[in-house]
């Protein structure tokens, strides 16, 4: 029996987060998980483009500190991510990030929505109240499904994150989320199940139980993730995370190595103790 790995974690490169990776590992073998890997937000070609994400120049001394960590903390395997932004038009800048380093594995996340709202971004939230949640969920979606077809990403990121501060996707959404879970499936790419959902105004993992059991039911496969930003957020909601896995479908989680993938199976827990958050 082996927790799954948490795989989603950050640094504090990227400028919103705090404490070293030694400490996000220790606190992994305080918690006895045996594995970790480090996802800070990747660079962009232009270093203003935002201020939440590591400079070009701050790469190498990023997986340096990862190094680090696993020196410190041999316990614990540690490898090596990147949470990459997918934008049209970035494919031969993430390409070119792919073969800077030994990465185990890349993250493809939609933050952006549009050319430049930070979807999560607590500054930008009034924009919902200018636009038209579905049309915005949909350009969502589009952009998902293109980060899944890529072929550039082992995993996607927080496959409903527009929810964060509470609007939810319109029910009628369901074909695109197929469409979505089904560019992954062809391109080999997992999604994650994020429990940094459940400490945000949603109060709801990522994703929603019902997109989970449909993704599960495409043959989309699963890594788990924290998203921690400080040491005490590592492996945080890991029990409920797996209860809802169970519950939709899952029996495995995925390990990367060097980009290679390998299954290992999910411990046993109790069925859900609430009803489904998405039922009501
Ligand atoms: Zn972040
Ligand atoms: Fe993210
Ligand atoms: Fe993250
Ligand atoms: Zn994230």
């Amino acid at each position: 029996m082996e927790w799954p790995a948490d795989y989603h974690m950050h640094t504090p490169l990227c400028r919103h987060a705090r404490g070293e990776p030694v400490e996000y590992a220790l606190r992994a073998r305080e918690l006895g998980l045996r594995e970790i890997g480090f996802t800070d937000h990747a660079p962009m070609p232009r270093d203003d483009f935002d201020d939440w994400r590591m400079h070009a120049s701050e790469l190498d001394g990023y997986v340096a500190r990862v190094e680090t960590a696993r020196r410190a903390v041999p316990e614990v395997k540690i490898r090596l991510g990147l949470e990459v932004d997918y934008l049209p038009g970035l494919e031969p800048w993430i390409r070119d990030l792919a073969a800077r380093h030994a990465w185990d594995y890349l993250i493809g996340s939609v933050h952006y929505v549009g050319e430049d709202w930070a979807i999560d971004h607590p500054q930008q939230v009034s924009r919902w109240d200018r636009s038209e949640p579905g049309a915005v969920w949909r350009a969502y979606l589009e952009r998902l499904r293109a980060a899944a077809a890529s072929g550039l990403f082992d995993v996607l990121g927080h496959v409903d994150l527009p929810k964060k501060f509470g609007h939810r996707p319109p029910p009628d959404l369901v074909p695109a989320w197929r469409e979505v879970f089904e560019a992954a499936r062809c391109a080999g790419c997992a999604i994650e199940i994020n429990t940094a959902g459940l400490r945000k105004p949603c109060a709801e993992i990522y994703p929603a139980p019902n997109l989970l059991r449909l993704a599960c039911e495409t043959g989309v496969e699963l890594t788990f993730g924290s998203d921690a930003h400080a040491p005490e957020e590592v492996g945080a909601g890991w029990d409920e995370a797996i209860r809802w896995a169970r519950a939709a479908g899952y029996r495995e989680w995925v390990r990367f190595d060097r980009r290679q993938k390998s299954r290992v199976s999910l411990p046993e827990v109790s069925a859900p103790a609430t009803e489904w958050p998405w039922k009501g």
